[in-house]
């Protein structure tokens, strides 16, 4: 349990993401963690890189409504102050603590504060002597790295763990989710780690990520990309929905090619955009002509199949109604509010 919130154990996947402000400033990073919890972050993670943001942590968390994850590096005085500030859960990176007492000591506080760690091995930081004995940075000294620290909070009777083996390299970063799956319990955190920017890191998450869950492997996420971390957590809800994780909405448009009669890109995207607005687990299909658009229109909830300047809505496998362009979106909502139940998002 992170807080209130499942991890492991069949638990739905949850979306974890992590604020960019100072966390001592506790008015911003509150305020940011609050916009991320509406989009739909679970857990947040906050960098914990001096006392006053350990300390900071308790007044955090009175003004939040997500458990929140205390991220340390290099120095596990601060790890422990941050458990007993009243973080929710602890994430350390083994190949930069400083040793196996260090990790001893972090442990034995969680334990009592009854709060998880989380071993996060980033290919960055793994140990010479590993990256010397696997010839260089492999997944099998990611995993060897995890492992180590595993049987090191194992050995002192600390089970509760979750750990995660990220890399910037997308194949790296699979094989080395794949060897830990195949050879550990433990929940595992997924991430392609400083995958980039909103376009490439974007891309990176969801074929790294992506191909892990779609074969079962991760139970939490972060999509780790240089932007705000409002578009993180769009871009993990994003790679769920693709693999139907998310009971949400689903968007069926067809690309476009030389055969579309109207002005599909834009209609598509308000679609999109309307629909983010509702808690609404349907399929809508947006289609540009006659030769798959009723087909996809009518196998999805709700569709639109356009043609020779004109559209045909469907509800529910059937033609609700054949409507001019000018109004073939405000037609498609009043189809799906008809048959659904619709509720505004906050
Ligand atoms: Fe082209 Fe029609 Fe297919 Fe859209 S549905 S891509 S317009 S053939």
């Amino acid at each position: 349990m992170v807080g209130g919130v499942k991890v492991g154990g069949g638990a739905p996947i949850s979306v974890q993401s992590m604020t960019n402000t100072k966390t001592s400033n506790i008015p911003d990073t509150v305020a940011q963690i609050n916009r991320l919890a509406e989009l739909g972050c679970e857990i947040v993670r906050v960098a914990v890189q001096d006392m006053a943001c350990a300390d900071a942590i308790g007044e955090i968390k009175k003004q939040i409504s997500i458990p929140l994850v205390a991220d340390i590096h290099f120095n596990h005085i601060l790890a422990i102050r941050a458990a007993e500030a009243g973080a929710d859960k602890i994430r350390i990176n083994p190949g930069n603590i400083g040793g196996e007492g260090k990790v001893r000591e972090v442990a034995e506080v969680c334990a009592r504060k009854g709060i998880p760690i989380r071993i996060g091995v980033n290919g960055g930081s793994i140990g010479k002597e590993l990256l010397a004995k696997h010839g260089g940075l492999t997944p099998e000294a990611m995993v060897e790295s995890a492992c180590e620290n595993i049987r090191l909070l194992d050995s002192n009777d600390f089970y509760d763990i979750c750990v995660s083996v990220k890399a910037s390299s997308v194949p790296l970063t699979i094989a080395a989710y794949k060897l830990l799956h195949a050879k550990v319990d433990y929940p595992l955190h997924l991430g392609i780690t400083e995958a980039g920017t909103e376009n490439m890191g974007l891309i990176k998450s969801a074929v790294g990520i992506g191909s892990l869950l779609a074969e079962g492997i991760g139970d939490t996420l972060r999509v780790s990309l240089t932007a705000p971390p409002e578009c993180e957590v769009e871009a993990a809800l994003m790679i769920m929905r693709a693999l139907g994780l998310r009971k949400e909405y689903e968007l069926i448009s067809c690309p476009t090619c030389g055969r579309c009669e109207v002005d599909l890109i834009p209609i598509a995207r308000e679609v999109e955009q309307r629909l983010a607005a509702h808690n609404l687990n349907i399929s809508v299909a947006v289609m540009g002509c006659p030769v798959n658009g009723p087909g996809e229109a009518a196998r999805a909830d709700y569709g639109i199949a356009c043609n020779e300047g004109a559209g045909v809505i469907f509800q529910k496998g059937k033609v609700f109604k054949k409507v001019d362009m000018s109004s073939i979106i405000d037609e498609l909502f009043i189809a799906i509010e008809s048959g659904e139940k619709i509720i505004e998002r906050a």
